[in-house]
């Protein structure tokens, strides 16, 4: 993509409204911009991101045995009066009704409506387990949405729906996305640390959060050190022994019940990226989704829901990754591997030179950014900084006549002079 095409509104300052850094540098870097509280336009650079996040999240829930629906975003009330939570859900709940006076809602979650797939589809259980999932538009209308993408009121969501026969599968499927979770957390860059939730009535260990530490969390969070020196991906992590390990948000956290020597006990704020929870029959008991057991009786079935914040963690990420010019992209989210800069666009050989290079890394298959305007040194530089590209390649009038470009990595800032073939070589694999 040549910069000068690039639909990329760049803020010079940050928005006085935008109170946490990563807000304010998805503004400033032309990522989103708001149209009504809490709900955004996501401008191509911010849904560049916004995919490949997306992306991972997909993957990672393909690789662990899960298969992709989606669900509509309207739903009919009826689902919910029959579960009991229409009432209960409060105003976050955007409802309406429709020409026809049928009273309607934006869904805020979708355990209703895929109990209600599920009823109609299977039967027996033979068919089990299932586990079921759609990256999608939610809608909440949060009392005080903030800090940009990261509580907003439409935001993007990953949902899995669980259903197994008995307690000892819904188990086996909670585990299965914990250890999913780790996976594609890790994948983006991110270390999330799985703490005990609020299971609700159902009481149990079965609820996490998964946390990410930042200064400007919303959560309050305790963790065990040990947190600090697992390695969260392992193969053969034993994640019953890494349940055991002490780590609550504020809400579940107990002073007098820490299993943790006082200087082995962490205290900080986190950003919940996702919650993972198992509740049983709650839905299906009430909305009838039984199947056939071995036996012949009809078994409500044991079901669990699996969230991810996908628009959230966009936020999340560039809080985890940011200096003081801007942001730093993980290579696996980032929106383009690198920017290509050409210092003097009125300088033919250099011109000529990072056009080739431009053309050939794009048929390489390198996404790249290439800053072909008529600007100043310092605004290219400013620009490649804030928008943070994993690298940068950067060729000028005085690196040209030695017969080298400068290729820059933007988290450690370190620099280093190559031959333009062996530039390309670098990032062309
Ligand atoms: P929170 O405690 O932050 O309000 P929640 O517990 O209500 O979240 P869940 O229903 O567990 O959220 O939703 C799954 C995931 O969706 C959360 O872990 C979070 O990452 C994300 N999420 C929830 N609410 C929002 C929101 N208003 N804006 C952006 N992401 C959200
Ligand atoms: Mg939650």
């Amino acid at each position: 993509m040549r910069l000068s095409r690039y639909f990329l509104p760049l803020l010079k300052e940050s928005p006085a409204d935008a109170q946490i850094v990563s807000h304010q540098l998805m503004l400033r870097a032309g990522m989103i911009r708001q149209s009504s509280a809490g709900i955004y336009s996501w401008l191509p650079l911010g849904f560049a991101v916004l995919k490949r996040v997306e992306q991972i999240v997909r993957e990672e829930m393909d690789a662990a045995g899960c298969q992709e629906i989606l669900m509509p975003g309207v739903q009919p009330a009826e689902l919910w009066q029959e579960s009991g939570r229409y009432e209960a859900y409060g105003r976050e709940m955007l409802r309406f009704d429709d020409r026809h006076e049928r009273p309607m809602l934006l869904g805020p979650t979708h355990e209703e409506l895929i109990t209600d797939i599920f009823r109609r589809c299977i039967r027996s259980y033979r068919d089990l387990p299932q586990n079921l999932y759609q990256i999608q538009w939610k809608f909440r209308d949060e009392i005080r949405p903030r800090f940009g993408v990261m509580r907003g009121r439409e935001f993007l969501m990953k949902d899995n729906y669980s259903f197994d026969l008995d307690l000892k599968g819904a188990k086996r499927s909670y585990d299965n996305m914990f250890r999913a979770y780790l996976k594609t957390f890790k994948r983006m860059g991110l270390t999330a640390i799985p703490m005990r939730a609020d299971s609700g009535a159902i009481g149990g260990d079965m609820s996490h959060e998964f946390q990410i530490l930042a200064s400007t969390g919303e959560s309050e969070v305790f963790f065990d050190a040990a947190f600090e020196e697992i390695d969260l991906t392992a193969d053969d992590l034993d994640i019953e022994e890494l349940k055991a390990l002490y780590a609550a948000t504020d809400d579940e956290h107990d002073a007098k019940a820490v299993p943790v020597a006082a200087e082995r006990l962490r205290h900080g704020r986190g950003i919940e990226v996702g919650h993972i929870f198992y509740f049983g029959t709650k839905y299906s008991k009430a909305m009838g989704a039984t199947v056939a057991g071995p036996d012949g009786d009809d078994v409500p079935v044991e079901m669990g829901s699996y969230g991810i914040g996908v628009s959230r963690l966009v936020g999340a990420l560039i809080e985890a990754n940011h200096d003081e010019k801007g942001i730093i992209w993980p290579e696996p989210v980032a929106p383009f591997t690198l920017g290509l800069i050409n210092l003097r666009a009125s300088d033919q050989p250099c011109t000529d030179l990072t056009g080739d290079l431009y053309a050939r890394l794009e048929n390489a298959g390198v996404t790249v950014l290439y800053d072909d305007r008529d600007e100043s040194p310092g605004v290219k530089f400013a620009t490649m900084e804030l928008i943070g590209l994993p690298f940068q390649v950067i060729v000028g009038p005085r690196g040209l006549k030695a017969g080298v470009v400068e290729v820059k990595d933007r988290r450690t800032g370190a620099t280093e002079e190559l031959s333009p073939e062996a530039a390309l070589n670098r990032f062309a694999h």
